[in-house]
């Protein structure tokens, strides 16, 4: 895999968009296999006039870019710029400012703040050690109340539908049990797509999975499901929540 040695290098290699096509496809897909970010299917096609991907798999969000499901994702800034500021944040030993960034990648200051902040918070990440693994534990909370403290009738009226949060927002929790360590994300809804692609984004391939009866509707074949008929139990051992 190439990588610039140098910051005049690093600036030169990523204002080429082939080279970061490429430098991001070598490190999304190690194996040189592009798959969808939502549903990991390998089964997409590369609409070359668009740079996007599109998976043959009818879900929402079928189409892909190299930004999808990363840090760049919802910035309007161009991987040029994203790259370059990650190279020298994670290469030049003494630290990098936001000033710095913003002067050499000729960016706003503001642009540069995020920039560094949110590279930072994504490294940190990192040495936390990467997704979680092992016997994992999947606990879907509403903000403002807990899904299972809903009445029954309730309860199960939101749970058959998947989505009804009844205005609420739906954190995805997940824990692995060994570390403690814990993934927590706002999600829209419960729906099966919206479940797996923030699972998987996560939870490394091969865990032992535990959620509530709900976890029966967004079952992966990747992982071992075990369903916890009485969520109170199943957290009574836990700190997560
Ligand atoms: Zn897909």
């Amino acid at each position: 895999m190439v990588e610039p040695t140098t910051l005049q290098e690093a600036i030169l290699f990523f204002s080429n968009p082939e080279n970061c096509h490429d430098y991001m496809v070598a490190r999304r897909w190690p194996n040189g296999v592009v798959t969808c970010p939502s549903c990991g299917s390998d089964r997409v096609s590369y609409l070359s006039n668009q740079k996007k991907w599109q998976c043959s798999t009818k879900h929402s969000k079928r189409q892909f870019t190299l930004k999808t499901g990363t840090i760049f994702e919802d910035s309007p800034l161009g991987l040029d710029k994203w790259l370059t500021a990650t190279w020298m944040i994670t290469n030049c030993r003494n630290g990098i400012s936001s000033w710095e960034l913003h002067r050499t990648l000729g960016i706003t200051q503001k642009a540069a703040w995020f920039v560094l902040h949110r590279v930072r918070l994504a490294m940190q990440d990192d040495l936390t050690g990467g997704n979680l693994e092992g016997e994992v534990e999947v606990d879907e909370t509403f903000i403002g109340g807990k899904a299972r403290n809903m009445h029954k009738d309730r309860k199960r009226r939101v749970q058959a539908e998947g989505r009804n949060t009844g205005g609420k927002t739906v954190v995805l929790g997940i824990l692995e049990r060994k570390t403690k360590r814990v993934r927590a994300t706002v999600v829209p809804n419960r729906k099966k797509d919206t479940m797996q692609s923030g699972i998987r984004g996560v939870v490394e391939p091969g865990a032992s999975i535990h959620s509530d009866e709900h976890g029966n509707s967004w079952k992966m074949e990747e992982y071992e499901h075990l369903i916890v008929n009485h969520l109170e139990a199943y957290v009574s051992g836990n700190v997560h929540t």
